[in-house]
């Protein structure tokens, strides 16, 4: 992981476009890169746009994934650890004995 953050950063710097880089912009861009990926599906079913179109899928979920990772760095987050946090606090969210094969947000739970 860290190798690949070295990788992302040194292609960025060897073009020197930090300076485009601030939070909000790469924010702007993760969603933009998001839509591009979103778009491959537009029209088709799932089974459809993976079929026909995994390079596309492959090649945009790299680039939501580049900028997110861009991000992070900038922002000093460690990534693996921000998972793992968000996984724990989704645990808490979404117990597994309420969640197990339901779709229902948690707000959406029966109390008891
Ligand atoms: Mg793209």
């Amino acid at each position: 992981m860290e190798r690949l953050i070295q990788d992302i950063i040194a292609f960025r710097d060897e073009r020197n476009w930090k300076q485009y880089h601030n939070p909000k912009d790469l924010a702007l861009s993760l969603s933009l890169e998001a839509s591009e990926l979103l778009e491959i599906f537009q029209w088709k079913t799932s089974e459809e746009a993976v079929r026909t179109k995994r390079t596309e899928i492959e090649e945009e979920l790299a680039d939501v994934l580049i900028y997110a990772i861009t991000m992070a760095h900038d922002l000093e987050i460690d990534v693996a650890s921000a998972i793992r946090n968000k996984i724990s606090k989704n645990a808490i969210k979404y117990p597994a004995h309420k969640a197990k094969g339901s779709a229902k947000k948690y707000n959406e739970y029966s109390s008891d």
